[in-house]
């Protein structure tokens, strides 16, 4: 191998082969190579010289040698950032359309909701004349047996009537989220004997089997009663509904455990009738689903199961189902319940106080001061009043409520009822005035508030405003009877 000089260095050439190569030919190679002059073997070396610089990827030099792969990668890249943007674009259009049509639905359903319910308060001032007419007509003095009759017909119509229009009040405040629980004690099996009477008579009417189960260690429990009953009588009456005669259904209550002073309680409707099919059993508990092909379809609005699930959801359970078509149906939910003392429970049924409302010489002679701006109504509720000779006066707005009682000496009047939404002054401010004014009796004298407004707000306000208590309207006799006994109560207990 010769030398060469390459950037002041010696640098040796020499040839390589491979193995198998003759001997001969690499001494060829070799003198060749030497042969070569110095300049030129420069000039070789220098051309053909893989320098390290070449040998690194350079991307200038990549596109230089391949426009056309340049040109192809470009026009991917470019295609690739405009497909993401474009993605990104319209999904965010997307989703802004979706806000809009789901922010649309709000605002329907919200209006929807408010117009059921002020539609359906409306609806219950009149029906509260309704009722409260034919319900006077029929305590009051003899009548025909016909009239006695149609009358009847007219109590069950109107009732099922407000039923109706209570369902509707209830959805609405489920869907606004203002239905409230009740924590009260109460006894259960005062709500399975109750239920019992109710339908006792529907069932021997359709000739079903008609039993109730009540399996609990403790008898009262704290809860909601009302909602509790109101749940079971839906699913009862589904029950009876969709059941065929010589069918049974049954009622069962059981206490299934107990984790410190809460028990667990199991419901559970139970029928032998038509069943619900597989895929229609979560349909159900939407509203006004309904998925019977029968003439039953008629006899409901397809409210009962959503407000009972809710309700049963507000007071932290769940209403399920198990099904067979054709062999029958069971609606179950647990709740856990505080267990409750005897004494604290409200003993008296509705009816018992309706009795007594009529049958209880205490009242006669009492003087009320009734506020109402409907004149009707105030007609009605001193005609049931008078008639168990009770003297009323009437007052038509809450200013005059609060003249007529400063007017008269202390004493004058027993209790005042209420109304609360009123022109001129409302029942709020006018009460608020009366315990207010200084008058002897000012801070004694009971008020009881009488309104359709019966959500927990408006009952809290009541009371803010210094009223004793609270009957929803169309009111119970039997309800004020109470609210009367109580004061009476308090009085005593005063003296
Ligand atoms: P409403 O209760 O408002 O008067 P409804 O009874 O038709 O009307 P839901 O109680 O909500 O409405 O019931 C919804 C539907 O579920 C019913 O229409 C019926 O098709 C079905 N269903 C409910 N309970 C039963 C049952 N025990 N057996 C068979 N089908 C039932
Ligand atoms: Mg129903």
């Amino acid at each position: 191998a010769s030398f060469y000089v390459m950037n002041d260095s010696k640098v040796p050439v020499t040839f390589a082969l491979r193995k198998s190569a003759p001997t001969e030919l690499y001494s060829i190679m070799s003198k060749a190579v030497n042969s070569i002059a110095d300049e030129e073997m420069s000039h070789i070396l220098l051309v053909n010289q893989l320098s390290p610089r070449d040998n690194q990827f350079s991307l200038r030099a990549f596109m230089y040698n391949n426009p056309g792969m340049t040109v192809l990668a470009c026009v991917i890249v470019i295609t690739l950032i405009s497909a993401i943007f474009l993605i990104a674009v319209r999904s965010h259009m997307k989703n802004e359309l979706m806000r809009g049509r789901l922010q649309q639905a709000e605002d329907t359903s919200r209006a929807k909701s408010e117009f059921l319910s002020r539609m359906s308060h409306e609806l219950r001032t009149p029906m509260n004349a309704i009722i409260g007419l034919t319900k006077l007509m029929r305590l009051t003095g003899e009548i025909p047996p016909e009239i006695a009759e149609n009358l009847e017909k007219i109590d069950i119509s109107s009732q099922y009537l407000l039923t109706l229009l209570n369902d509707i009040l209830d959805m609405s405040k489920i869907e606004s989220n203002k239905m409230s629980i009740l924590e009260k004690p109460f006894s259960l099996e005062k709500i399975v004997s109750s239920l019992k009477i109710m339908m006792d008579m529907q069932a021997e009417e359709r000739r079903i089997t008609f039993e109730c189960r009540l399996d609990a260690e403790d008898a009262f429990y704290t809860g909601d009663e009302l909602r509790i009953r109101q749940v079971l009588m839906n699913l009862l009456s589904n029950a009876f509904k969709y059941t065929k005669e010589g069918g049974r259904v049954t009622l069962s209550v059981e206490e299934t455990g107990k984790e410190g002073k809460d028990a667990w309680l199991y419901f559970c409707v139970a029928d032998t009738g038509v069943g619900i099919k597989k895929e229609n059993c979560e349909k159900v508990f939407e509203a006004f689903e309904q998925v019977s092909e029968g003439e039953e379809r008629i006899k409901g609005t397809g409210l009962g199961l959503s407000i009972s699930s809710n309700m049963v959801k507000l007071m932290g359970g769940e209403l399920a189902l198990i099904s067979e078509p054709g062999k029958g149906t069971q609606f179950f939910f647990t709740l856990k319940l505080p267990v409750a003392e005897a004494e604290e429970v409200e003993t008296q049924p509705k009816e018992d106080a309706e009795m007594e409302f009529l049958t209880d010489r205490k009242l006669e002679g009492m003087r009320l001061l009734l506020a109402e701006d409907n004149e009707l109504n105030a007609e009605i509720t001193a005609a049931l009043l008078e008639a168990r000779k009770i003297v009323v006066e009437h007052a038509k707005d809450g200013k005059q409520a609060l003249d007529m009682f400063l007017d008269h000496r202390e004493g004058y009047y027993d209790a005042v009822l209420m109304d609360i939404q009123m022109p001129v002054m409302n029942g709020l401010t006018a009460t608020q005035r009366i315990r207010s004014s200084g008058k002897e009796d000012a801070q004694t004298i009971p008020i009881i508030a009488m309104t359709a407004n019966t959500f927990r707000e408006d009952r809290e306000q009541a009371m803010e405003a210094g009223m004793n208590d609270f009957i929803p309207k169309p009111f119970e006799i039997g309800e004020l009877y109470r609210a009367f006994q109580k004061i009476r109560k308090k009085e005593e207990k005063a003296e």
